[in-house]
């Protein structure tokens, strides 16, 4: 078990210098060449390996050309173009509801604000945050994924349990310029050696200051439980 720094705002600070150091390439792994393939990419990893979205998405960006293409197929067509992801049916619906309003409201643009894109289909916080940070170079807050809650529970950073509330005790304390990449770090960090059933404490350079850490270290904070 490590032993975390005095404050979390610290421990956040060291957390982000040094995955900063182990992953210095760190981004986004969805591809997409606009903001609506981004956001489509987005909706479709829900839930779902980001190497199955780009797999699927390549042939899916090929076939449909903006808002409008995906407003107007019929939803079994699509549906079908999707059946490699998870809840296609349903991520289907949402890409079709979402790009009607796309062409509807906003002139076939994605919209700049969380507000607006949160008011579309099958977009939440989590997804509308992507696409601002990566279409729009706009940082409002901070993606909390399935790796993020994790790692900011294990490593002490907050004991919130549900994203929204994990988000907001995170902008408290990691530094506003740091917002985005905290996320790509963790997702890092979590695909690589703190992984969600086995982590690999003895190769972690987060050992040190983890309150989870494997070693003598009883429970992982990121569930509660018992090792
Ligand atoms: S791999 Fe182990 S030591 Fe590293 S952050 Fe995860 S739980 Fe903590």
């Amino acid at each position: 078990m490590g032993t975390p720094l005095a404050s979390t705002g610290e421990q956040a600070e060291e957390v982000v210098n040094r995955l900063e150091e182990a992953y210095p390439d760190s981004t986004i792994s969805l591809r997409y060449a606009d903001r609506l393939e981004l956001l489509i990419a987005v909706i479709l990893s829900a839930q779902c390996t980001d190497e199955r979205v780009n797999s699927e998405t390549e042939h899916l960006f090929e076939k449909y050309d903006g808002a409008k293409d995906y407003a107007n197929v019929p939803q079994d067509e699509l549906a079908e173009d999707l059946n490699s992801i998870t809840y296609y049916n349903n991520k289907a619906k949402y890409i079709r509801s979402a790009c009607e309003s796309i062409v509807e409201d906003h002139d076939g643009e994605v919209p700049d604000t969380m507000a607006e894109l949160t008011d579309l289909s099958g977009v939440g916080r989590k997804t509308a945050n992507v696409v601002l940070q990566h279409g729009h170079d706009v940082v409002e807050g901070i993606v909390v994924d399935t790796h993020v809650q994790r790692l900011s529970r294990r490593l002490g950073l907050t004991e919130e349990e549900y994203p929204e509330p994990i988000e907001a005790e995170l902008m408290e304390i990691v530094l506003e310029d740091y917002w985005q990449q905290f996320t790509h770090l963790c997702i890092d960090h979590g695909r690589a050696t703190c992984t969600a059933r086995n982590p690999d404490c003895s190769a972690c350079v987060l050992a040190d200051i983890c309150p989870s850490e494997k070693g003598d270290g009883e429970v992982d904070l990121a569930s509660g439980d018992p090792w």
